[in-house]
């Protein structure tokens, strides 16, 4: 049995939800480069951490726009899953980026701990304020998002802004105080927060890669309803693995009590509607009459 989710898709907001991934994604690239110039300027650490932490973002949004293009295009003889599974590329580029550029702040930032540098703190406090007002700006026109995608990016938003404020703190507080590792050691604390979610995603991504059950918890649900079918004997091959970490793959051979090959269609109808809630996204199975012999002879479950 094969459950074919591979038409096109319409969806009614595609484009305001695009307008508005746009529209963002050119408010992020922009702000990042400012972020980078004046992070260089006013000597700022802290605002070089920022800077990389959006140059992820950026790019996280640049792919999930290619993908609202792509993932809507028709698996094709070389694609047969279609183009989802791409999403993982640009996951893991963007991961890579992020490594590297913490990497690159973190040994920034412990050389600023000897070199006592006092960033311009009026400069930082100027940044600060625009980074706010920013980040606010992106994150109230996504308010009105009503897709999953649109929600998580929009609580992301949110915690840059509270980013920004804890610098704006700190520029007011380098105003009044000369303590040169206040910006080095805020910068540390952005590095390690930007790893800690990096390598968390990153291993998720690394997951999907290796074909890993995306949901043991599904995958254990799934197992369980069809064993539960009436003529089911047992379970062998099952596999369930992910496109996208979204769109799950499920695939089993089905030994029946039955020898006889009626039994098939409404053991079929029933795997259909068991199965129709948990919304996975494509199914193989493979029916075995009682007195029926795997066709793969091997010990692999
Ligand atoms: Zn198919
Ligand atoms: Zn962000
Ligand atoms: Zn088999």
């Amino acid at each position: 049995m094969s459950e074919h989710h591979h038409g096109h898709h319409h969806h009614d907001h595609g484009d305001a939800s695009e307008g508005r991934l746009l529209m963002v994604f050119a408010l992020n690239a922009c702000f990042t480069v400012v972020e980078f110039v004046g992070g260089y300027l006013t000597q700022s650490t802290a605002i070089m951490a920022d800077a990389v932490h959006d140059l992820g973002d950026t790019l996280a949004i640049a792919s999930a726009l290619i993908l609202n293009r792509l993932g809507h295009r028709q698996s094709d003889a070389n694609f047969t899953y279609g183009y989802r599974r791409l999403s993982l590329f640009g996951a893991l580029f963007n991961a890579i980026v992020l490594v590297v550029g913490c990497l690159w702040i973190l040994s920034e930032a412990l050389q600023r701990f000897d070199q006592a540098i006092l960033p311009n703190a009026q400069g930082m406090l100027w940044l600060a304020m625009l980074g706010v007002v920013v980040n606010g700006a992106a994150a109230l026109r996504l308010r009105s998002g009503k897709t999953m995608n649109e929600r998580v990016l929009n609580w992301h938003l949110l915690e840059d802004m509270l980013g920004w404020v804890v610098v704006l703190v700190a520029a007011i507080v380098l105003h009044f105080v000369q303590w040169t590792w206040l910006d080095p050691a805020l910068s540390v604390a952005f590095s390690l927060f930007i790893l800690f979610n990096v390598l968390r995603s990153l291993k998720e991504t690394l997951r999907l890669f290796a074909q890993a059950t995306p949901d043991n918890e599904l995958s254990l649900q799934v197992k369980q309803a069809l064993s539960g079918i009436e003529q089911v004997q047992s379970l062998h091959h099952f596999h369930m693995w992910s496109l996208d970490g979204d769109k799950h793959v499920v695939s089993a051979h089905i030994k029946l009590n039955s020898s006889d090959t009626a039994s098939h269609i409404p053991v079929k109808r029933e795997i259909s509607a068991l199965l129709k809630p948990f919304n996975i996204h494509h199914t193989t199975f493979e029916l075995e009459l009682a007195d029926e012999h795997c066709r793969m002879h091997s010990k692999e479950s």
